[in-house]
């Protein structure tokens, strides 16, 4: 059996019995019922051997969940593993909550049955594609840097036979951006709302040293082609809930939210909304226009910028938005919906304080930028 690089156990697992024919003594694969049960309560079933992982196993059964880049590095297949025991491969560090043990998170490329797995989708039926999704080719239109360490990708998709220039996406989703002569792929969320024009707007905070953010510091231009893969992700409205909202972003965390923002304001949605985004200084605000156009036009929206080290000049919050998020959750009267967006580290304290003050943990939504 070839070794699959375990970086954690999910569960103990089982032994696992190689069965032997009795004529040929060769090894046989141990084959497990899987069924996928999404969020509207339909369900999938399909075989999955122990060598298999369960995305490797869906699409050879003609069922394509959503997945981009299906090496444990985007977090786009997560689910939750109701029951029965497998083996979780390495991931990239920061896409699962810590201890994903504990709340039986898995991915759908990194697990392993060990035996039948019963598991729970955070989407519904109608995402399961019976097809593999295509790449679309796009350019770069505009590259503008919004703030320090901040820019504002723009991209024109090119018209396709299939779609033509529109380019279905739920605000909150993200897409995986490719150059392939650098066979390169990172993933990031889609900051405007779906449109029939091919027009995609990402924010992206350039990393020290990051493969991807070299790229647009020093070569990125004006017609450069990008490949899109996706869209992908479950971080978005849930929108039969009736609670307020609470958006916790840091920094380019505020990328789903705005796409959310600008979707509420097109369609004169009145939900209350709490927005924490967090920065390190004043030199690294970024969208603070746009933030202001939109509280404009949405006067239930309440945008709190939170500087951590903030400026005697600075007259909004100091601190973290985590911060921030304690100091609302202990005055509000009724428990908010909390979508958390940022670096791993954000979203886990900002959890802890959700949790503490009372929030349901299933009314805590996440994606980490890992
Ligand atoms: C679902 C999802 C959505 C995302 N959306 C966004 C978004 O909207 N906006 C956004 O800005 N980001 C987003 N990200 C993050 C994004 O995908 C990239 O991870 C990020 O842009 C860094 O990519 P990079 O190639 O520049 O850096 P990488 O080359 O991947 O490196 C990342 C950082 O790690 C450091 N590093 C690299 N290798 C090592 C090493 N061996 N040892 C120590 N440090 C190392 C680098 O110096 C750099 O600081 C998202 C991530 C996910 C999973």
């Amino acid at each position: 059996m070839p070794s699959i690089p375990y970086f954690s156990v999910g569960y103990a697992p089982r032994t696992v019995h190689a069965v032997f024919s009795e004529l040929t003594f060769e090894q046989k694969v141990m084959s497990h019922t899987i069924t996928i049960i999404t969020n509207d309560q339909q369900s999938i079933q399909f075989e999955c051997d122990d060598k298999q992982n369960i995305q490797d196993a869906a699409e050879a059964a003609g069922h394509f969940p959503p997945a981009i880049c299906k090496s444990g590095g985007c977090g786009s297949c997560m689910a939750h593993c109701e029951s029965g025991d497998y083996q979780l491969a390495d991931y990239s560090a920061g896409i699962l909550p810590e201890n994903p043990e504990e709340t039986q998170s898995i991915l759908l490329c990194r697990t392993f049955p060990q035996g039948d797995l019963v598991i729970n989708a955070p989407y519904a039926a109608d995402k399961i594609q019976t097809h593999q999704p295509g790449a679309r080719e796009a350019t770069i239109v505009e590259l503008e840097v919004l703030a320090e360490r901040t820019v504002k990708l723009s991209l024109q998709l090119i018209a396709d036979e299939e779609n033509g220039l529109s380019f279905a996406f739920e605000p909150g989703q993200f897409v995986e951006l490719e150059i392939p002569e650098l066979n390169l792929k990172r993933a990031y969320s889609l900051a405007n709302t779906p449109n029939w024009e091919g027009k995609l707007e990402f924010l992206i905070r350039l990393q020290e040293n990051g493969v991807f953010s070299n790229y647009l510091k020093h070569h990125a231009k004006t017609g450069d082609n990008i490949k899109v893969h996706g869209p992908a992700g479950t971080f978005t409205l849930q929108e039969q809930s009736i609670n307020p909202l609470c958006f916790v972003s840091g920094g380019t965390g505020l990328a789903p939210f705005m796409s959310i923002l600008r979707r509420m304001e097109e369609w004169g949605e009145d939900h209350p909304v709490q927005l924490f985004l967090g920065v390190n200084n004043e030199q690294e605000i970024f969208c603070h226009q746009e933030l202001k156009d939109l509280q404009d036009k949405l006067p239930q929206l309440n945008v709190n910028i939170c500087v951590w080290q903030a400026s005697e000049n600075w007259s909004d919050y100091h601190g973290t938005p985590v911060d921030a998020l304690a100091q609302y959750l202990q005055q509000t009267q009724i428990q908010p919906d909390i979508y958390l967006c940022g670096p791993p580290p954000l979203v886990e304290s900002a959890t802890q304080v959700a949790i503490q003050h009372g929030v349901d943990a299933d009314k805590i939504y996440c994606e980490r930028f890992a």
